[in-house]
């Protein structure tokens, strides 16, 4: 049977057997009714509807558990209405604190026939163990019977509740509920006997009872909301540890003095403080190094928001934007700061680049402008011109657009391509006659650098696998560096051989050198070596990055040599053809267009 429909069948069943129980004892034994007993019935549905609505929420594991006086009254009820009339006050003091209580319809049919049932096996156990005296021991042994009774037939209809509700075994709730049904059965029971007693006896007394079972309740229900509000808080924090344990940005909590008492997972990633070195020194110790303007800064307690250049333990530099929230107390005094720290390096270094990118594209594309539009004047002025100048003026003019053109051309390319990502490339795998490419290069740098030597040694023909524009796109650029990093008076040599199977591209120059450090570093996108406020050379920083991804796409390699101020070689290594027209180290059939 699926959980829902054995639950359904239970709460029908039990709710059947209550009414079965209320109607059954009533036409059994029909009570008296005279005034007397409607009388005392009354007073038992307001004590009884009254204890139903004291209540205890008890704390079980993962659930919550009701504990109400209403057992207390129970036994009041058993011992002082006839059998027939006691459930029925006990159910209606119950349906009563239910509706008042709001609980669900199905939910309070349930609980009432489970109490015309329990309340119903009290007052038989009671009356059949001939307990109409509860002044006698015997009838106080009835009564205790009764109740007991009472705390079996409700333990089980519980029981069993949970049991399909769950899908427990019916033993095991039973095992688990038992002790504390006893427990609560046992005490209650207790008290109601005493009450009972004593308002046959001595009524007035019946209050005492009463009242330190109120106030124990009362203290029991504090320490209760006690407990509910440590867990919550409990709840709370370890909430607020995995933020602060997970967040990617720092988080430091500083107390008034500005010394840290907590500094983040986050925060040793970012600082390269651990917790245990930081945690009671003071704030501004941990968080200080130089502003935008070069000034020295230093994090205060409740300071203002802040962005600050620090160095890490290891040397390494970075950007932290500095966030502070500080809490105080009514009177204005500051209690506590939390400290949130963002590492901003990345975010400045593109923000320089795009600055970089924009100064020196705007650079590089006026340069060439201004001869271009300077000759075209002069042109325009002067039709009498001899025709070798005219030619000459011309000749300048292409040479600068082309120069422009490149540099578009370039951009376009770069901003296609990513960085490491050169699969993003085609490149013709056809046979290159390397020298051939060199000459057209050559002829071109010529032109642009007519006084300029540039040596070509060329130690024996060779035939490359690649891309006839690319790879001449990549000598162009190589020459270029070369022609504009080193002295107008010193020559340039390009060399061009074999090494076993792969084609060799040499570009040397005897210029100022790259520094070894910086050999990975100028392949990237936008990256210069020059200062960018003097822009002694041109360039926007795209040349070799090109370089690198044209010569990857080719399935080659580019290999650099430099000292600073002696010059500098940059080597490019192909797939070379052996002298069949075979691709080396390949079949002959290697080779597509
Ligand atoms: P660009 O020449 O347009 O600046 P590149 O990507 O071709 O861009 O070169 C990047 C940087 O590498 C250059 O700015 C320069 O500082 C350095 N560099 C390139 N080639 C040479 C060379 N032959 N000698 C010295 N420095 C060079």
């Amino acid at each position: 049977m699926r959980p829902e429909t054995a639950q359904r069948f239970v709460i029908r069943v039990v709710v059947l057997g209550g009414a079965a129980a209320l109607i059954g004892a009533w036409a059994a034994a029909p009570p008296q009714l005279d005034a007397s007993t409607i009388r005392r019935a009354l007073v038992l549905l307001a004590i009884s509807t009254a204890a139903e609505l004291v209540s205890i929420r008890l704390a079980r594991g993962e659930t919550s558990e009701q504990i109400t006086l209403g057992e207390v009254a129970i036994a009041a009820d058993v011992a002082l209405l006839p059998a027939a009339l006691s459930p029925i006050v006990a159910v209606a003091a119950l349906t009563l604190s239910l509706i008042i209580r709001r609980r669900p319809l199905v939910k309070t049919a349930y609980n009432a026939a489970q109490y015309a049932l329990a309340t119903m096996a009290a007052a038989t156990c009671f009356h059949g163990l001939g307990g109409g005296d509860i002044e006698t021991s015997a009838g106080l042994f009835a009564l205790f019977a009764g109740m007991a009774a009472f705390g079996a037939s409700n333990l089980l209809t519980i029981s069993v509740i949970i049991s399909t509700t769950t899908g427990r075994a019916l033993r095991d709730v039973l095992r688990s509920e038992i002790a504390l049904s006893l427990a609560i059965a046992l005490g209650s029971s207790s008290i109601g006997i005493v009450a009972v007693a004593l308002w046959l006896d001595r009524p007035v007394l019946v209050g005492a009872i009463l009242a330190p079972v109120l106030t124990l309740h009362v203290a029991y229900r504090g320490w209760i909301r006690q407990r509910e509000f440590v867990v919550e808080i409990e709840d709370q924090k370890a909430k607020l540890e995995r933020i602060v344990d997970h967040s990617s940005e720092g988080i430091a909590l500083v107390d008034g003095e500005g010394t840290v008492v907590l500094w983040s997972p986050s925060m040793q990633r970012i600082t390269g403080v651990a917790a245990d070195e930081a945690e009671g020194k003071s704030i501004g110790f941990l968080l200080r190094g130089r502003a935008p303007d070069g000034s020295n800064v230093q994090s205060e307690v409740g300071g203002e928001d802040a962005l600050m250049e620090i160095t890490r333990p290891d040397g390494s530099v970075l950007w932290l934007r500095v966030r502070h929230g500080a809490a105080r107390d009514p009177a204005g005094t500051l209690r506590w700061d939390v400290v949130v720290v963002h590492d901003v390096t990345a975010e400045r270094e593109t923000e320089r680049m795009k600055k970089h990118f924009l100064a020196t594209v705007s650079h590089e594309l006026r340069t060439p402008l201004t001869p271009i539009i300077g000759f075209a004047k002069f042109l325009l002025r002067r039709d009498d011109m001899p025709q070798a100048a005219r030619r000459d003026a011309l000749v300048a003019v292409v040479d600068r657009a082309e120069h422009m053109q490149r540099l578009v051309e370039d951009l376009l390319l770069a901003s296609s391509m990513d960085d490491g990502d050169a699969l993003t490339l085609h490149a013709r795998r056809e046979p290159v006659d390397v020298s051939q490419v060199v000459d057209q290069v050559l002829r071109s740098a010529r032109t642009s650098y007519p006084e300029r030597r540039i040596v070509v040694e060329e130690r024996e023909p060779v035939l490359a696998v690649g891309d006839r524009l690319r790879l001449r796109q990549v000598a162009a650029n190589l020459l270029d560096n070369a022609i504009k990093y080193s002295p107008a008076d010193t020559p340039v040599h390009v060399v061009v051989g074999r090494e076993g199977d792969r084609a060799v591209l040499s570009v040397v120059d005897e210029g100022r050198g790259i520094p070894s450090d910086k050999f990975e570093e100028i392949f990237r996108k936008f990256r210069r070596l020059e200062d960018p406020d003097r822009m002694e050379t041109g360039g926007a920083g795209l040349g070799l990055f090109i370089v690198d991804q044209l010569v990857r796409a080719m399935a080659g390699t580019i290999e650099i040599s430099s000292r600073v101020g002696s010059g500098s070689s940059f080597t490019v290594r192909l797939p070379a053809l052996d002298a069949q027209g075979a691709e080396e180290g390949t079949g002959p059939t290697a080779l597509a267009g």
